[in-house]
């Protein structure tokens, strides 16, 4: 049994065919999705899904990328966003300096309101991170000196040096796709050092199909792949990463209810 933590299950190349690719996953053993937003106009029908599917959740969220059009967010618009039952996190958030679509100044300030949230309700803040990881860590330490609060990084493509800082501030990693990648040494080689209690597995799906899926759309059921590759590189059983990637995501995610 595996869980894909993060998947955008309402965006083009999947929403199509979102039933199906639900059911596929399924079939071959993923029970449960976390369907992620990334502005404010799409939470009411990722929370829709979820409510329409007992093995999907949602978070409420604004992706960097979308800061600058969502400068006037309030904190209580996404707190009120929160009291849903089928939203288990808030997300994604963060920085991305790479594409660098919205002012960074406003992207702090976003990655700053979902935190203080976070640590309001206690749902756990996923953090998207691209080119960015001195800001991203600095805002991370001064906010946990505030208050702790839950969080993971998604999709973690950083130095091993940030996932060292993030894992000692008592944050998660989630692996995605690109850990198959035949170019993603530094990477393959920072996610054996993990702890076993530390990691989650995602998709990202309609994005980074891993191997041996690459240049298709990329769906929930995929995360076996990612899977499979990381217990084999990690020298694990494949039931062993698949049950604890699985306790990971319902210890960090407690509001998901089985
Ligand atoms: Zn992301
Ligand atoms: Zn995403």
């Amino acid at each position: 049994m595996l869980v894909d933590s993060h998947c955008h299950l309402e965006y083009d190349g999947l929403v199509e065919d979102q039933a199906e690719a639900l059911a596929r996953a399924r079939r071959i053993g993923v029970h449960g999705f976390l369907n992620i937003s990334t502005k404010q106009s799409e939470w009411d029908q990722v929370v829709a899904t979820a409510r329409a599917n007992r093995d999907v959740w949602a978070s409420v969220g604004i992706h960097p990328h979308n800061a600058d059009e969502h400068a006037q967010l309030t904190r209580g618009e996404l707190l009120e966003a929160t009291h849903d039952a089928n939203v288990i996190g808030i997300g994604e958030t963060g920085l991305d300096y790479f594409y660098d679509r919205s002012d960074r100044g406003v992207q702090q300030k976003l990655f700053r309101l979902h935190i203080d949230v976070a640590r309001e309700t206690g749902l756990p803040v996923i953090i998207h991170t691209r080119d960015a990881e001195d800001d991203t860590l600095a805002i991370l330490s001064d906010e946990m000196e505030q208050g702790s609060f839950p969080a993971l990084i998604h999709c973690f493509t950083a130095s091993a040096a940030f996932g060292e800082a993030v894992l000692e501030l008592g944050l998660t990693i989630s692996l995605s796709g690109i850990v198959t990648f035949k170019n993603a040494k530094d990477l393959q080689a920072f996610a054996k050092t993990v702890p076993q209690d530390r990691l989650l597995v995602e998709t990202d799906s309609p994005f980074l199909a891993p191997v041996p899926h690459r240049g298709k759309a990329c769906e929930p059921g995929f995360v076996q792949d990612t899977a499979s590759f990381l217990a084999d590189l990690r020298n694990e059983p494949f039931d062993d990463l698949a049950q604890s990637t699985t306790k990971n995501f319902y210890r960090l995610f407690s509001k998901a209810v089985r």
